[in-house]
């Protein structure tokens, strides 16, 4: 066999393949686009979104903008504002720096970006593919077009993949998009608190995330998951000046159960995944909650930059650290020790076994108030047993169910021994006899 020929891939075919290494669905798009708009120093970050953002995906942010001279390149491969020599990346302050996102959306998308710099007096408007300049409409001028816009930049990714037709087809289930999504746009709203985000779907007539700028975290937290989940939540921060790190965040308390872990981890304020980190976490709450409990966790860790290696993998979505294992250790002993001071209470319901308790209670005429008591919450706080019974109004008749959440007592049944006159001076069917 003889072996083909080795050939250069043509450019489009190089970056689309690259593409779809750093693009693999709509909400990886989106976190680069909300990275960029962070760079840019927004206050502000509006996010629409059109079938999953398979149709549609749109960000606005009132950061500073973009040049008009950089608008033909802003696109193409490797064009970045961030970095200009390796060695940047050791102290890399901001999200972006390899300059392949934008890049990478115009090849497996419908791209167009309005801009407008403060200094401005209007925005401009282009529209890109594959990288390039193209016009609006075919056959006419490919050049940014001046229009009216806010200060900041808008970015709308139309028809994402309409040129991959396997990853297309791969990514049908429009919910789970939207849901990946909400979920990129809520976590970095939770980090980012100074920020306002929203996110919306076309055409709803409300917005899904909405957070006011300068909020705290925990409002936003609050905002995002719950008061349930946000009430249970402990503060936990510390240093090691040895490992050059702090971290800050907000971690469920021993009391909170829930099914499926939250894990928000936040690495020199990069949304990332680290598994020994997890692991660790998860281990230490294993041994402390109920089995098939799960707790909530957001950390912001913050390592020194130069001990951090961010660019292990092209989405940005793990990072490498000096002292791995002492970092993991002091966070995992700061979590310990706070959910030991603040082991607060832990509440069990007890579940009531209430038709027996009527049964037996049919002995005498009216079961007993705490006999029909709905199931208790028993709150175990330092031993201290607390048991909430449910409050009748005078003029209710026990056991009825018009206004009260109590339930019906079941249909008394005459015992034998009633069924029968066993005593000759009870009265006899014969005293109602109508004759007499
Ligand atoms: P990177 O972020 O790695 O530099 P990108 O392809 O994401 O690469 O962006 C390329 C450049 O476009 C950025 O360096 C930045 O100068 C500019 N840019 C992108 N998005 C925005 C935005 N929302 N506001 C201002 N400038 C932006
Ligand atoms: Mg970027």
């Amino acid at each position: 066999m003889q072996p083909a020929p080795i050939r250069k891939l043509e450019e489009t075919v190089i970056n689309r393949i690259a593409a779809g290494e750093i693009i693999n669905r709509p909400s990886n798009a989106l976190k680069e686009l909300i990275e960029n708009s962070l760079d840019a120093g927004s206050t502000s970050i509006s996010i629409a979104v059109k079938d999953g953002g398979l149709k549609v995906l749109q960000i606005q942010d009132n950061g500073h903008g973009i040049r008009t001279e950089d608008m033909p390149i802003v696109c193409e491969r490797f064009t970045t504002s961030k970095l200009k020599v390796y060695e940047d990346l050791s102290h890399i302050q901001t999200y972006g720096f390899r300059g392949e996102a934008l890049a990478s959306i115009s090849h497996v998308s419908h791209l167009s970006i309005t801009t407008k710099q403060a200094d401005s007096e209007c925005a401009f408007k282009a529209h890109y593919a594959d990288g390039k300049l193209v016009p609006a409409k075919p056959g006419g001028s490919s050049d940014p077009v001046p229009c009216a816009g806010n200060n900041g930049t808008v970015i709308t990714a139309e028809d994402l993949f309409y040129n991959i037709p396997s990853r297309k087809a791969a990514l049908k289930n429009i919910r789970e998009e939207y849901n990946r999504i909400f979920e990129v746009a809520s976590r970095y709203a939770i980090h980012n608190s100074g920020i306002a985000f929203s996110c919306r779907k076309y055409g709803a007539p409300k917005v899904d995330l909405s957070t006011v700028a300068g909020a705290s975290t925990i409002t936003n937290i609050r905002q995002i998951f719950g008061s349930k989940i946000a009430n249970s939540l402990v503060e936990i921060k510390d240093s090691n000046a040895d490992f050059d790190v702090e971290f800050s965040g907000h971690v469920s308390s021993a009391a909170h159960e829930m099914h499926k872990t939250v894990f928000l981890l936040f690495i020199n304020h990069r949304l990332v995944e680290h598994t020994p980190i997890r692991r660790a976490i998860e281990s230490l709450y294993s041994s402390v909650l109920p089995k098939a409990s799960r707790p909530f966790v957001y950390l912001d860790l913050r390592i020194k930059p130069e001990n951090v290696d961010v660019n292990v993998h092209p989405t940005k979505r793990e990072v490498r650290f000096l002292n791995e294992d002492g970092i993991v250790g002091c966070i995992v002993d700061c979590i310990h020790n706070k959910l030991l001071s603040s082991n607060g209470s832990r509440e069990f319901v007890v579940q009531e076994r209430l038709q027996k308790q009527l049964n037996v209670s049919t002995d005498g005429d009216t079961p007993s108030l705490t006999s029909i008591a709905p199931s208790n919450t028993i709150s175990d706080a330092e031993s201290n047993l607390t048991i909430p019974t449910p409050t009748l109004t005078p003029t209710q008749p026990v056991g009825s169910t018009s206004s009260s959440n109590l339930p019906t007592a079941a249909p008394r049944k005459t015992p034998v021994n009633r069924a029968v006159r066993t005593n000759y001076k009870t009265l006899s069917l014969e005293s109602f006899s109508f004759g007499s």
